[in-house]
């Protein structure tokens, strides 16, 4: 499936990442060009204390000397800066509280002269002198940096410098600023969509495998390097998913075939049996024995699907379902009565030993199917002669049910497949047995959902003995 570009994982987080490193662009940026104005502002108020010093001092030192002269004297002492200097005399009891302002004829410019709350406030503060800026179009060399304080009685000195320069300089850096930042923002943006790409590529591949899976080819597994992090975790996981898909795959694969096969030999075997015998007129025994033989092949078939339906019906069970309580004795006198007959026919000592009554929860037919394949198994698989023995008996929190046989014994490496479904150790004597590799595989399905252990101890020629534990309720 291909993934819309806007939707893309890759596309998101390149866009989380342009959005959050711009805004840390313009928070530094803001903060370097906000430092960059303050120090030259700085600057200029420096040089205007500095000029302000010096009139002061030029009218206090040189007693001669009005305030018109000294600010006369100091204009020239620092003509390249610009200065513009003036003296306003200011009247609390007046009403026109502005009395006069000193100033050389040169500079001035009745613009410069500010409000009347300033010029109070710079009364006030005589040790902070106070610095303002002047915007106004009229004034040509707005905007203006003022220093104020009082030189005398009622009398406000006001030096204003030009800030034309400085802020020609301050919109310079800031093109530097945006400049370098969006440069800055393009190039991690491509680095960052390169990084977020690579990161991202072992799920593209993961991807891409997922496609070509289908159930016919599981083989594919995702190449990647083997790495610690959380990709390294995503494919072995998803490696170990195939893998067990595979597996299940194939064990269903090989279930069909192996039902097919087994509904099939007995269906071969009717068509045979009755295409011989009606190539010509048979006599009424032959046609008997024929139909004695479909019949048998009938049966066959139908323990085949009584079986597998069992099986299919418990697929869904487990143990949360299961909420009889079952009287284990009694389920298994019951089978052992049925199986009594058979076995003194086939000249085998069958005995129940230890039987405690115990209840667990579950479900009593399903048990009572176990117990059945328990015990039959033991008789077809014992010769004449032989023995069976069967106890319940509890131990700790389980009912523990153990029949032995003294019969022909499992082969050790056949141990771990008898409970696979169509298993049989060995064909022929399962034939002559009547078995069909079914039995095991309901005994392992009804303990797993009733929470049981089941362990087999057998040896070739000497005897079988299954042990199942059961937690009591
Ligand atoms: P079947 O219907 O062929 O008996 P099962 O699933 O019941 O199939 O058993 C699987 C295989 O395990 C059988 O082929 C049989 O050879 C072996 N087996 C099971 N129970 C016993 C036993 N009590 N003694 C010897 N072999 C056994």
């Amino acid at each position: 499936m291909k993934i819309k570009k806007a939707k893309s994982l890759i596309f998101k987080l390149t866009i989380w990442y342009v959005v959050f490193l711009a805004i840390i662009i313009v928070i530094i940026g803001g903060f370097i060009f906000r430092s960059y104005r303050s120090g030259l502002i700085n600057e200029i108020d420096h040089t205007l204390a500095e000029i302000a010093d010096e009139l002061d001092d030029t009218y206090w030192n040189h007693r001669k000397v009005s305030l018109e002269e000294a600010v006369e004297m100091v204009e020239k002492e620092f003509l390249h800066y610009h200065p513009y200097i003036l003296i306003a005399k200011i009247s609390y009891k007046k009403d026109d509280f502005l009395e006069k302002v000193i100033h050389t004829g040169d500079s001035y410019d009745e613009n410069l002269v500010l409000s009347r709350k300033l010029y109070c406030k710079a009364d006030k503060s005589a040790l902070n002198p106070l610095y303002v800026t002047l915007e106004k179009r009229e004034i040509p060399a707005s905007p203006l940096r003022f220093i104020l304080f009082p030189i005398r009685d009622n009398h406000i000195l006001q030096i204003g410098l030009s800030l034309q320069a400085v802020y020609s300089k301050m919109g310079r850096v800031l093109i530097i600023i945006a400049f370098s930042g969006i440069l800055l923002l393009v190039l991690a943006s491509a680095g960052g969509n390169f990084v977020i790409r690579k990161a991202l590529q072992p799920v593209v591949n993961v991807a891409q495998t997922a496609n070509q899976i289908t159930t016919d080819d599981l083989s594919h597994r995702i190449k990647a390097k083997k790495r610690q992090d959380e990709i390294g975790v995503l494919v072995d996981t998803f490696n170990d998913m195939i893998s067990r898909l595979d597996t299940s795959v194939k064990k269903i694969k090989q279930f069909s075939g192996d039902v097919s096969h087994e509904l099939r030999t007995p269906l071969t075997n009717i068509r045979g049996e009755v295409e011989v015998i009606m190539r010509k007129n048979r006599d009424r025994n032959e046609y008997k024995k024929t139909l004695k033989s479909v019949l048998e092949e009938t049966y066959h078939m139908e323990k085949i699907i009584d079986d597998l339906l069992l099986l299919s019906r418990t697929e869904a069970l487990t143990k949360e379902n299961l909420n009889e309580n079952v009287q284990l004795d009694e389920v298994l006198l019951n089978v052992y009565e049925r199986y009594e007959r058979n076995a003194h026919k086939k000249n085998i000592s069958i005995n129940m030993k230890k039987i405690l009554p115990l209840v667990i929860k579950g479900q009593k037919a399903l048990l009572g199917r176990m117990f059945s394949n328990l015990i039959d198994n033991a008789v077809r698989y014992t010769k004449s002669g032989g023995n069976i023995e069967i106890t319940l008996d509890k131990e700790g929190d389980s009912a523990v049910l153990i029949i032995s046989d003294t019969g022909i014994g499992i082969p050790g490496e056949a141990i771990p497949f008898i409970f696979d479904r169509f298993y049989v150790v060995d064909k022929s004597r399962s034939k002559d047995s009547g078995g069909i590799g079914l039995g095991l595989s309901i005994i392992k399905r009804v303990a797993d959902i009733h929470g049981a252990d089941i362990n087999v101890h057998s040896k070739v020629d000497e005897g079988t003995e299954f042990e199942i534990k059961f937690p009591l309720s």
